[in-house]
């Protein structure tokens, strides 16, 4: 196979979606279709079953959601697909946005009972962002929910996006008979006690044959008044708008009882797209066919597997082939680096992986050279591509070690889980402290959590609660500027910044010092 041709077969995207929608159950049933599990139920085991022992999967299990985001590759029909998991919780917010700068395209899963929940939307947006195409799948059909006509109108209404519905419900919950599927011009029968859905082929008029018991059903024939309605006036299949993310399809279904699912997976294949191009900040588009290899690190996450205390630095390949110990450049420190121990990533083992292409995932081990964000590639040609986002910690805390013995733990602990980039590491300037700035409070427990852990290490956290974090030009700073309302520290990369306690203190601030210029990011 050329390497086009390679490329042409990848998929590669993200569920996003708001807990407890169903993200876990569909993504179980689409690794149950590419055969990497055997039996539904896996993914769910792991939440609570072997990785227990190990690390802050408890933490998940304690408080029901996901902390996590892992890469799960699969074979279907021709096509290699590889699934970036995303954590539905907000506090992970900055660690998903990450992830949807590696993806092509997006899976939103809604609840068909909740419509639009606030993560769905904040997901959204970042999708929308990016222009990239969005596949929507209203899950738990088998439960009472809310019309149909209702959840097409709020994704507009709301998300300002034109659903297209590629099938719809015949009844609901209980009453649930099927789904209309007007692209497939069939009917998909539902059988609660069966996994085999059986199709009845549509006639010319749209129709089921006479002969079928179905045809009388009020239930059906509320579908097929509906299917009229929204082919009369609602919106036109459009590949262009799919493609920018102007519509999105809309497929109807029940993740737990496996209907429609297997149906979504093979029409979305057709629709979505491909490897896309991607901006570098020289300006240029890598062409993910382009011969020179080149891929950015997304994301960083230390001791997956707590047999190996491991660190594993995933990269998205975005143009051209890895091989299994090819060398690359890393562009931040211009190092060469080969490319020796890399894994690939199946849903319940990970494998050592000789080639892969544009698209594709890898994962490689890593001692401490990459940082998110980098770029890497072979040939003389210098790559960097776009800076991913990077949001401003909100939330503060002082951390030290509760062992002054142990020094030497805390410190590793901390470099390591600061690198993955979930929170980030200031110090003061006059005490020397640590101080930890998050999103969110969760990843302070899931810190700490770790810490103890992964390093042995027990940790003190004192608050500081809610800061206002602002960098200052080193040549316009006097450490006089610094009071308790706006304390100097330092980033990881030394470059100074307040912590304001609030906004009344920044405005204070640049009251007093109006030539003073102070940014948002790092
Ligand atoms: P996640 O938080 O989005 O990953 O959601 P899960 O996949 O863990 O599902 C949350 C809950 O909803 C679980 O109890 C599932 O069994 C249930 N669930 C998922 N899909 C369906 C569905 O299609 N119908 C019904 N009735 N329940 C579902």
């Amino acid at each position: 196979m050329t390497l086009s041709q390679d490329v042409a077969t990848r998929r590669t995207f993200a569920i996003i979606s708001h807990p407890d929608a169903g993200k876990t159950t569909i993504t179980e049933q689409l690794l149950l279709f590419g055969g990497v599990v055997r039996q539904a139920g896996t993914v769910k085991a792991k939440k609570s079953g072997n990785f227990a022992k190990s690390d802050w999967m408890e933490i998940e299990q304690k408080r029901g959601i996901s902390v996590t985001s892992s890469v799960m590759q699969f074979d279907y029909e021709g096509k290699r697909i590889n699934i970036l998991d995303t954590p539905g919780h907000e506090d992970f917010s900055e660690d998903t946005y990450r992830t949807l700068m590696a993806v092509d395209s997006a899976v939103m899963v809604i609840d068909s009972a909740k419509g639009i929940e606030p993560q769905t939307k904040k997901l959204f947006q970042i999708c929308k962002m990016r222009g990239i195409p969005i596949f929507t799948f209203m899950n738990k059909l088998d439960r009472d929910g809310r019309d149909p006509l209702d959840l097409i109108a709020e994704l507009e209404e709301v998300l300002g996006i034109e659903g297209y519905p590629m099938n719809w419900p015949i009844g609901m919950g209980k009453e649930l008979k099927g789904l209309y599927d007007r692209y497939h011009k069939r009917v998909a029968l539902f059988r609660a006690d069966s996994d085999e859905t059986t199709y009845l082929p549509l006639d010319e008029n749209g129709d089921i044959s006479d002969d079928q018991p179905l045809k009388t059903n009020s239930w059906y024939q509320d579908a097929r008044d509906n299917i009229e309605l929204i082919e009369d006036a609602g919106n036109q299949f459009d590949m262009d708008k799919i493609a920018s993310g102007d519509q999105t399809p809309v497929f109807f279904g029940s993740a737990l009882a496996n209907f429609g699912v297997k149906t979504f997976l093979e029409t979305y294949l057709q629709f979505a797209p491909q490897p896309a191009a991607h901006h570098t900040q020289e300006d240029d588009d890598v062409e993910p066919t382009d011969d020179q290899f080149s891929g950015f690190v997304f994301k960083i996450q230390a001791n997956m597997d707590p047999k190996h205390r491991d660190r594993i630095a995933f990269v998205r390949i975005c143009s051209g082939m890895f091989k299994h110990g090819m060398d690359v450049t890393l562009g931040r420190t211009g190092k060469t680096m080969r490319l020796s121990n890399v894994t690939q990533f199946m849903a319940d083992t990970r494998e050592n992986v000789d080639t892969a292409v544009a698209g594709d995932i890898i994962g490689l081990y890593d001692t401490g050279n990459y940082q998110i964000g980098d770029t890497i590639y072979t040939g003389k040609h210098k790559l960097q591509f776009e800076k991913l986002p990077q949001f401003t910690p909100e939330l503060f805390v002082r951390v030290s070690a509760k062992n002054v013995m142990k020094q030497k733990s805390f410190h590793k602990g901390i470099q390591q889980l600061v690198q993955e980039g979930a929170i980030q590491l200031y110090t003061s300037y006059t005490t020397g402290d640590y101080i930890l700035g998050a999103v969110g409070q969760l990843q302070f427990e899931v810190f700490q959590f770790r810490m103890k852990n992964e390093y042995n290490s027990d940790v003190v956290m004192e608050p500081m609660g809610h800061k206002i974090a602002r960098w200052i030009d080193p040549e316009q700073l006097d450490e006089r500027m610094s009071s308790s309302r706006n304390l100097l520290v330092k980033d990881l990369n030394e470059e100074p910044l307040f912590l304001f306690e609030n906004q009344f203190a920044e405005r204070w601030f640049k009251d007093k010092y109006p030539d003073v210029t102070l940014t948002a990011k790092l």
